[in-house]
């Protein structure tokens, strides 16, 4: 694979690597989680040896593929805005091909076909590895779909292409699907049942990005908390295993070190993290390795222990309080991110209090918050009204938004004063003198340019603060470096 720089539609430049002698074009875009993300650069890997190289101009594409995202209903209704754009270019390359991708695919299946006359090909977020065969088909002008969920498949034989990459962090994905089936989430029946990936292909990927100049990655999972590897095969059929499988079964603390071992230099995350499997060994795991991030992703979606039950989210608010004094106590300058769901059905005025009284409590860095979507197929929607007004749900997330803001300024003004280690990523969106990157606790720090360049580990002076971003002056390159 030969790189090439070129720029992404914000105009900052990313590495897009290309393979020699390739002559058809993909233009792939993806929407919703991480997970999606890494699984577009897996794509790009299997087209790759199809004779595809990506490009930025859809204009030019050979083959248009969308990676879908099903978590909201506004999600799916922004791919569809994206299938009318693809009608219109279409009119001027009428060979162009169009498939989708992802958990929209999987969860409207043939029906994909049948609404969006565009759509050529639907693929599953399982079935990639059948790319080729159903482009055949697609080349002999018959639509095709393959939507089948996998057992197995973790894709861990598959070096994925880099997409939109700023060639210093990249993400790693070390389980699929999830088990949790939250009552309101479509993932177990988008993404199916949670299968972990060979440690060793793991290492293997981060020791090769290594060796390619990256100097962070982030381990990637629906529910990384879980990840277990015995051998191969369901998380859900552990017990099945042989007593030597069992007793030399890698865990996520234990994938964690080996990950941390294998490059110390190298920055690594983790997302997304789950309360009711997150386990000490992961904390204590942090506290050991320098290189390991202050920072946990720790969804919660309510401070109310009704609705918890009622979303069947296995654990309490004070269990959860349990966990994060415990976070805090262990690291205490760890950063903690939140997802929170306002309006779930049945949720009461003193529900909503529980979740800012919770917030309160921990005074998350960020969060990511939304009104309760009811979701097809879900527990919720089968079995619950969605009988909590809009505008209730609004005005509720609004207060959510609000506080998560006053606490998140609270938490950057901690870093007031102090010297940070920022691992440069990019120009500042709004600034070409100044450099952007994020600190351990993946608070955006942004300084002058200087003569430093991207990837370098620089210590910052921490000077100002927005309710999300750090400012700072450099004071030389960190030990790291
Ligand atoms: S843990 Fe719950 S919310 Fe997260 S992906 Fe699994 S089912 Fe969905």
């Amino acid at each position: 694979m030969e790189k090439i720089i070129d720029e992404n539609k914000q105009g900052e430049s990313l590495i897009l690597e290309q393979k020699e002698g390739n002559t058809r074009k993909l233009f792939i875009e993806s929407y919703g989680c991480q997970m999606n993300f890494s699984d577009s650069e897996i794509v790009a890997s299997i087209l790759a040896k199809e004779g595809y190289n990506t490009t930025q101009q859809l204009e030019d594409a050979d083959l248009v593929l969308v990676n879908t995202c099903s978590i909201r209903d506004k999600a799916e209704q922004t791919v569809r805005k994206r299938l009318e754009k693809y009608n219109a270019i279409k009119k001027i390359n009428p060979t162009m091909k169009v498939g989708v991708l992802g958990c929209m695919a999987e969860r409207l299946k043939n029906k994909f076909l049948e609404e969006e006359k565009i759509v050529d090909l639907v693929v599953g977020p399982d079935a990639y590895k059948d790319l080729p065969n159903l482009l055949s088909e697609v080349n002999e002008g018959r639509d095709a779909i393959n939507v089948i969920l996998s057992k197995e498949e973790t894709y861990g034989d598959i070096s994925p292409v880099r997409l939109d990459s700023n060639g210093v962090t990249a993400f790693v994905s070390i389980t699929r699907g999830c088990d949790n089936m939250c009552t309101f989430c479509v993932v177990p029946f988008t993404r199916g049942r949670e299968r972990s990936r060979d440690p060793q292909s793991i290492l293997e990927e981060v020791n090769d990005l290594w060796s390619k100049g990256y100097k962070e990655v982030t381990l990637l999972g629906q529910n990384v908390d879980s990840y277990l590897w015995y051998g191969g095969g369901l998380k859900k059929d552990f017990d099945k295993a042989s007593e030597l499988q069992k007793a030399t079964a890698t865990n996520f603390a234990k994938l964690l070190e080996l990950c941390a071992e294998a490059q110390p230099k190298m920055r690594i995350r983790f997302s997304t993290s789950n309360p009711q499997d997150m386990t000490m060994d992961v904390i204590e795991t942090m506290v050991k390795y320098n290189n390991i991030c202050n920072y946990i992703h720790l969804p919660v979606q309510s401070g109310s222990n009704r609705i918890l039950k009622a979303m069947n989210r296995q654990h309490t608010r004070e269990e959860y309080f349990e966990l994060i004094d415990n976070i805090k106590r262990l690291i205490p300058d760890c950063a903690i991110s939140q997802d929170m769901i306002s309006g779930f059905p049945t949720e009461t005025e003193e529900d909503h209090q529980d979740t800012l009284s919770l917030m309160e409590h921990v005074k998350y860095d960020f969060g990511f918050m939304f009104a309760y979507s009811e979701r097809p197929g879900t527990l919720a929607e089968r079995k619950m009204e969605d009988d909590v007004p809009e505008d209730t749900k609004k005005r509720r997330l609004n207060e959510i938004i609000q506080l998560q803001q006053k606490h998140g300024l609270y938490r950057t003004q901690q870093h007031l004063g102090k010297v940070e280690e920022v691992l440069i990523e990019k120009s500042s969106k709004k600034s070409d003198a100044h450099w952007s990157g994020r600190n351990s606790q993946n608070t955006v720090v942004v300084f002058p340019k200087e003569n430093y360049k991207v990837g370098d580990f620089v210590n910052v002076k921490i000077t100002d603060c927005t309710s999300a971003t750090l400012i700072g002056e450099a004071l030389g390159y960190s030990i790291n470096n």
